[in-house]
Order: structure tokens, then C-alpha cells, then sequence
């Protein structure tokens, strides 16, 4: 389920528990992230993946503040600031992998998350969920990577390593969001953030093709 290649982890979702979540989140975190759209998802969509995630993520107390990076974004990378491009998936990639997360297991962070949207758009033809619902869960899916600094999964909730068929078409609400147990990890994570490396992923960003 996760490769290794040094210091830098991949850890990726693939479509193949119960848990419960606290509404009472305190002030939430203010959390910006960059969206790259390489692969021409419909607008709307994106829209609903956006509203989908930011929920997601606002029920374990962070703000998602959405930028479109789509046609660039000149100004440096704040140090908070998280990359998810959203491409087809490159050649190799695990059979039904619908994203990955870079992660310095070394800093315990991360920056740049990937998400599949031709395996998106398979998977949503095959169980009916829609295309912005499945781009939006794995999206925060791929950030709860970023910030909880691991390539590891949880046994429930949406840090799951499998989605299967069946728990995409019951769509009970705590299977798509945060444990518990995750949302206590991702406030200690954003408050003790620090990613060196973040400059130079964001120095790489425009060098990568468009996979489409
Ligand atoms: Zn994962």
C-alpha cells in the first residue's frame, strides 16, 4: 500500500468501519490550497469537490481557502499553503489508485498531492457516485497525507486504504470523514508544520507536463 523512496513517502487510495466524528471543532485553522486542474475536470465539478473537501475538512477544524492555480500562480508558496493537481493517471501507477501524497516522512509533512481524475471518472461510472463527491473525498483524502506527515492508513474513516464499491453506494457520512483519532492528529500536525521543502516542490510544479 505505500512505497518508500527515502525520506519521501507515496501514499495512495485505492477504490476496492465506523467511526465517529466531533462537530465541536474549535477556531479553525486557516488552510490554503492551490488546485491545478490539468486535466479539464468540468468546472462544476471542481466546484463540488471543492464544497466537498472544505466540509471534510472543516469538520476536523480546518478552513480550506481554495485558490485556482490552474493557469499559474506566480507568488510564492506560503508556508502553510498545501499543491493538489489534479491530472490523468501517469503510466505505472497502481491499478486503482486514485491519488498519492509526497511526504517528508523526515519533517512529517508534506505539500504536492495528486489525484487521478481518469480513475475518478471510471469509478463514478462504475458506482454511480458522482464525479465531484469521489474527486472531492480523495482530494481531502490525499491532504489528510499532507498533513498528517504519513503514508500510513487508517482502519477507518476517510484515511481508509480501500474504498470499496458498496461503501461508496451506502455513503454513510462517517466513513468519508476524519476519525477521531485523525482529527486530534491533524491539529498537532498543522500547529508543529514545518516543511523545508515546500519551496522547491513549488519550484518543480510548473516543469510538469499536463499528463493528459
Ligand atoms: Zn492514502
Amino acid at each position: 500500500m505505500q512505497k518508500h523512496l527515502r525520506v519521501l513517502a507515496i501514499g495512495w487510495i485505492a477504490a476496492a468501519a465506523l467511526l465517529t466524528t466531533s462537530s465541536e471543532s474549535p477556531a479553525a485553522e486557516r488552510l490554503v490550497v492551490r488546485t491545478y486542474n490539468n486535466f479539464g475536470v468540468a468546472a462544476e465539478e471542481m466546484t463540488n469537490a471543492r464544497a466537498l473537501a472544505g466540509v471534510i475538512l472543516r469538520d476536523a477544524g480546518l478552513q480550506a481557502v481554495w485558490r485556482d492555480c490552474s493557469a499559474g500562480c506566480a507568488d510564492a508558496l506560503g508556508s502553510g499553503e498545501l499543491l493538489v493537481r489534479i491530472v490523468a493517471a501517469p503510466e505505472g501507477i497502481v491499478a486503482d489508485s486514485l491519488g498519492s501524497a509526497v511526504v517528508d516522512l523526515q519533517q512529517g509533512a508534506g505539500t504536492l498531492a495528486t489525484v487521478y481524475a481518469d480513475r475518478i471518472n471510471v469509478l463514478a461510472s462504475r458506482t454511480g457516485v458522482s464525479e465531484g463527491t469521489l474527486l472531492g473525498r480523495a482530494i481531502a483524502h490525499e491532504i489528510g497525507h499532507l498533513l498528517l506527515g504519513t503514508a500510513r492508513h487508517s482502519a477507518a474513516g476517510l484515511m481508509r486504504a480501500l474504498w470499496s464499491d458498496r461503501e461508496l453506494q451506502r455513503d454513510v457520512a462517517a466513513e468519508w470523514t476524519f476519525s477521531r483519532e485523525d482529527v486530534a492528529r491533524l491539529g498537532r500536525g498543522l500547529a508543529t508544520r514545518s516543511c523545508q521543502t515546500c519551496s522547491i516542490i513549488a519550484q518543480i510544479i510548473p516543469v510538469w507536463p499536463s499528463e493528459k
